[in-house]
Protein backbone atom coordinates (compact mmCIF):
# COMPACT_ATOMS: atom_id res chain seq x y z
CA UNK A 1 0.00 0.00 0.00
CA UNK A 2 1.64 3.61 -1.09
CA UNK A 3 0.98 6.19 1.58
CA UNK A 4 2.00 9.73 0.38
CA UNK A 5 1.83 11.74 3.57
CA UNK A 6 3.68 13.42 6.40
CA UNK A 7 2.71 10.99 9.07
CA UNK A 8 3.69 7.59 6.90
CA UNK A 9 7.20 9.38 6.34
CA UNK A 10 7.44 10.21 9.85
CA UNK A 11 6.92 6.74 10.95
CA UNK A 12 8.31 4.44 8.31
CA UNK A 13 11.53 6.31 8.10
CA UNK A 14 12.12 5.79 11.86
CA UNK A 15 10.87 2.62 11.72
CA UNK A 16 13.09 1.59 8.53
CA UNK A 17 16.07 2.73 11.23
CA UNK A 18 15.14 1.31 13.51
CA UNK A 19 14.99 -2.25 11.52
CA UNK A 20 18.72 -1.63 9.90
CA UNK A 21 19.86 -0.80 13.50
CA UNK A 22 18.68 -4.43 13.73
CA UNK A 23 14.98 -4.21 15.77
CA UNK A 24 13.42 -6.71 12.55
CA UNK A 25 9.95 -5.36 13.93
CA UNK A 26 7.22 -5.50 11.69
CA UNK A 27 5.42 -2.00 10.61
CA UNK A 28 2.19 -1.90 11.63
CA UNK A 29 1.32 1.93 11.24
CA UNK A 30 -1.95 3.17 10.78
CA UNK A 31 -2.49 5.65 7.64
CA UNK A 32 -3.37 9.11 8.96
CA UNK A 33 -3.13 12.52 7.56
CA UNK A 34 -4.37 15.56 7.47
CA UNK A 35 -5.12 19.22 5.83
CA UNK A 36 -6.50 22.64 5.98
CA UNK A 37 -9.11 24.13 3.53
CA UNK A 38 -9.68 28.12 4.61
CA UNK A 39 -11.40 27.91 7.58
CA UNK A 40 -11.96 24.24 7.56
CA UNK A 41 -9.89 21.33 8.79
CA UNK A 42 -10.07 17.50 8.90
CA UNK A 43 -7.90 14.49 10.24
CA UNK A 44 -8.32 11.16 8.25
CA UNK A 45 -7.48 8.21 10.18
CA UNK A 46 -7.28 4.46 8.26
CA UNK A 47 -9.36 3.42 5.52
CA UNK A 48 -10.60 6.58 3.45
CA UNK A 49 -11.73 4.01 0.47
CA UNK A 50 -15.25 5.33 -1.18
CA UNK A 51 -16.27 1.95 -2.48
CA UNK A 52 -16.62 0.97 1.16
CA UNK A 53 -20.10 2.55 2.89
CA UNK A 54 -19.89 5.47 4.55
CA UNK A 55 -22.26 6.59 7.63
CA UNK A 56 -22.05 10.65 8.24
CA UNK A 57 -22.32 11.76 11.64
CA UNK A 58 -22.65 15.72 11.66
CA UNK A 59 -22.93 18.49 14.51
CA UNK A 60 -23.10 20.97 11.43
CA UNK A 61 -24.24 19.55 8.04
CA UNK A 62 -21.12 19.79 6.33
CA UNK A 63 -18.99 21.63 8.72
CA UNK A 64 -18.40 19.66 11.74
CA UNK A 65 -18.87 16.17 11.48
CA UNK A 66 -17.41 12.64 11.42
CA UNK A 67 -17.56 10.12 8.64
CA UNK A 68 -17.30 6.72 9.29
CA UNK A 69 -15.75 4.09 6.84
CA UNK A 70 -17.53 0.80 7.44
CA UNK A 71 -16.68 -2.99 5.33
CA UNK A 72 -16.97 -6.39 6.26
CA UNK A 73 -18.33 -5.42 9.73
CA UNK A 74 -15.63 -3.00 10.74
CA UNK A 75 -14.57 0.59 11.09
CA UNK A 76 -11.98 0.60 8.56
CA UNK A 77 -11.46 4.24 8.57
CA UNK A 78 -12.45 7.70 10.12
CA UNK A 79 -13.04 11.19 9.10
CA UNK A 80 -12.53 14.05 11.47
CA UNK A 81 -13.84 16.83 9.80
CA UNK A 82 -13.40 19.94 12.26
CA UNK A 83 -13.76 17.45 15.18
CA UNK A 84 -10.20 17.61 17.02
CA UNK A 85 -7.86 15.26 19.49
CA UNK A 86 -9.87 12.44 18.05
CA UNK A 87 -7.07 10.80 16.07
CA UNK A 88 -5.87 8.03 18.70
CA UNK A 89 -9.76 7.49 19.75
CA UNK A 90 -10.50 7.26 15.91
CA UNK A 91 -7.64 4.45 16.14
CA UNK A 92 -8.92 2.80 19.22
CA UNK A 93 -11.95 2.55 17.17
CA UNK A 94 -10.97 1.21 14.28
CA UNK A 95 -9.21 -1.43 16.11
CA UNK A 96 -12.01 -3.01 17.70
CA UNK A 97 -13.20 -5.98 15.74
CA UNK A 98 -17.30 -5.38 15.98
CA UNK A 99 -19.35 -6.25 13.91
CA UNK A 100 -20.74 -2.68 13.71
CA UNK A 101 -23.98 -2.26 12.04
CA UNK A 102 -24.14 1.91 10.53
CA UNK A 103 -26.86 2.40 13.41
CA UNK A 104 -24.15 1.14 15.73
CA UNK A 105 -21.93 4.73 14.96
CA UNK A 106 -23.93 7.66 15.65
CA UNK A 107 -21.96 9.56 18.23
CA UNK A 108 -19.18 7.29 19.06
CA UNK A 109 -16.51 10.61 18.26
CA UNK A 110 -15.72 13.02 19.75
CA UNK A 111 -15.10 10.17 22.40
CA UNK A 112 -16.92 12.58 25.55
CA UNK A 113 -14.14 13.40 28.33
CA UNK A 114 -13.57 10.96 31.17
CA UNK A 115 -14.93 12.24 34.41
C1 LIG B 1 1.97 20.74 -1.84
C2 LIG B 1 1.97 19.53 -0.91
C3 LIG B 1 1.09 19.53 0.17
C4 LIG B 1 1.06 18.44 1.04
N1 LIG B 1 0.19 18.46 2.08
C5 LIG B 1 0.17 17.44 2.96
C6 LIG B 1 -0.72 17.47 4.06
O1 LIG B 1 -1.51 18.40 4.24
N2 LIG B 1 -0.73 16.41 4.91
C7 LIG B 1 0.11 15.35 4.74
O2 LIG B 1 0.06 14.42 5.57
N3 LIG B 1 0.98 15.29 3.69
C8 LIG B 1 1.02 16.31 2.79
N4 LIG B 1 1.87 16.27 1.73
C9 LIG B 1 2.68 15.07 1.51
C10 LIG B 1 3.93 15.05 2.37
O3 LIG B 1 4.57 16.30 2.33
C11 LIG B 1 4.84 13.94 1.79
O4 LIG B 1 4.15 12.72 1.79
C12 LIG B 1 6.09 13.77 2.64
O5 LIG B 1 6.78 14.98 2.72
C13 LIG B 1 6.97 12.70 2.02
O6 LIG B 1 8.16 12.65 2.76
P1 LIG B 1 9.39 11.80 2.26
O7 LIG B 1 10.47 12.02 3.26
O8 LIG B 1 8.97 10.41 1.95
O9 LIG B 1 9.74 12.43 0.85
P2 LIG B 1 10.24 13.93 0.52
O10 LIG B 1 9.76 14.91 1.53
O11 LIG B 1 9.86 14.11 -0.92
O12 LIG B 1 11.81 13.82 0.69
C14 LIG B 1 12.62 13.17 -0.25
C15 LIG B 1 13.96 13.88 -0.25
O13 LIG B 1 14.90 13.13 -1.00
C16 LIG B 1 15.63 14.04 -1.80
N5 LIG B 1 16.13 13.24 -2.94
C17 LIG B 1 15.43 12.78 -4.00
N6 LIG B 1 16.24 12.10 -4.82
C18 LIG B 1 17.46 12.15 -4.25
C19 LIG B 1 18.73 11.61 -4.64
N7 LIG B 1 18.90 10.89 -5.76
N8 LIG B 1 19.76 11.83 -3.81
C20 LIG B 1 19.63 12.53 -2.66
N9 LIG B 1 18.44 13.06 -2.26
C21 LIG B 1 17.39 12.87 -3.05
C22 LIG B 1 14.66 15.12 -2.18
O14 LIG B 1 15.34 16.31 -2.53
C23 LIG B 1 13.89 15.29 -0.86
O15 LIG B 1 14.51 16.21 0.01
C24 LIG B 1 1.93 17.35 0.83
C25 LIG B 1 2.81 17.37 -0.26
C26 LIG B 1 2.83 18.44 -1.12
C27 LIG B 1 3.80 18.43 -2.27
Amino acid sequence: MRVEHEDNAKAMGRQAGRNMAGAEEPYRQLPFFYSDLFDLGYEAVGELDSRLQTVEDWTEENRKGVVYYLGGGRVRGVLLWNVWEQVDAARRLIAEPGPFQPGDLAGRLPEKEQP
